[in-house]
């Protein structure tokens, strides 16, 4: 098999997370969708897609009281709603790959991973794996798993990418996100933040105590979550962080061009 890439678009890139608003950008995903279907012609590499939830995720969590365990009524119907808000959102995603003519499968998490106290405990891959052999593209995205203690809970997009870049042995991992990489302090809040181009094990820790969560809605931990999920699992894989709004960014990326972002090599 080629190499396997993984790509993760962001809930920031791809809904309206900043207004905290049910939108999907719609024309965004629609670039986005292109540039990967014109750099896989291009260039020979397997795919998956993983993709945050942004507010389709996070407001209902929040709302709902969802990251703690799942036991009132309440919980439970906010529980489906976040199910089927999660699922909405995937078929817009679904959708516009398929429209550009990348074979798209949805894989929903819901229906076959599971936790407990928030952690993975069964994340069967075979039928991943299959898709691939398959030249499909498997499409993965955050959502609410059963939880053997809590009823259900929250998965990210970020511990997705972090437990198949592991199992799959990911080459690359490319997180399109709306920032342009790490930054010494959130880029959105201080003028003065800069930009960190790589990490590696001489200054991980002193970036992670920078990295702030993320400003916005997020259950999951933003940027500072993203890091962590990485140190656990990305042994071997380099990861570019990068921002995804702007225009041939994925394309460049997914070519091995430069791209201005933050290089993760743990
Ligand atoms: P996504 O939804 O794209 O996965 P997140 O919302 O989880 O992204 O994280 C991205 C956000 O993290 C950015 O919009 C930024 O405002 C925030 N952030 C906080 N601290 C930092 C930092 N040190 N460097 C970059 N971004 C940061």
């Amino acid at each position: 098999m080629p190499d396997l890439y993984i790509i993760k678009l962001g809930g920031s890139v791809i809904t309206n997370k900043d207004g905290n608003k049910f939108e999907v950008k719609e024309n965004t995903l629609k670039r986005i969708a292109s540039e990967i279907k014109k750099a896989s012609d291009e260039e020979k590499f397997s795919l998956v897609i993983v993709h945050g939830a942004g507010p389709f995720g996070h407001t209902n969590v929040k709302e709902f009281n969802l990251n703690n365990g799942i036991f009132s009524d309440k919980q439970k119907q906010g529980c489906k709603k976040t199910v089927k808000d999660c699922n909405f959102l995937d078929s817009k995603v679904v959708k516009a790959l398929a429209d550009q003519g990348i074979e798209a499968v949805a894989f929903d998490p819901n229906k076959f991973v599971k936790q407990d106290q928030k952690n993975v405990v069964e994340f069967p891959t075979k039928e991943i794996e299959d898709s691939l052999n398959q030249k499909k593209v498997p499409v993965l995205y955050g959502q609410m798993v059963p939880d053997k203690s809590l009823n259900y809970s929250v998965i990210s997009g970020d511990t997705i990418i972090a437990f198949l870049a592991e199992k799959l042995g990911a080459k690359k991992v490319f997180l399109g996100t709306d920032v342009a990489g790490l930054y010494t302090t959130d880029p959105k809040k201080d003028k003065n933040a800069e930009q960190i181009p790589l990490i590696n094990k001489d200054n991980f820790e002193n970036v992670l105590e920078k990295a702030s969560e993320a400003r916005t809605v997020d259950v999951t931990g933003g940027m500072k979550g993203k890091l962590e999920k990485l140190r656990q699992t990305l042994k071997g894989t380099t990861a570019l962080i990068f921002n995804a709004n702007e225009t041939g960014s994925f394309y460049k990326a997914l070519k091995g061009q430069e791209v201005k972002g933050t290089r993760v090599v743990l």
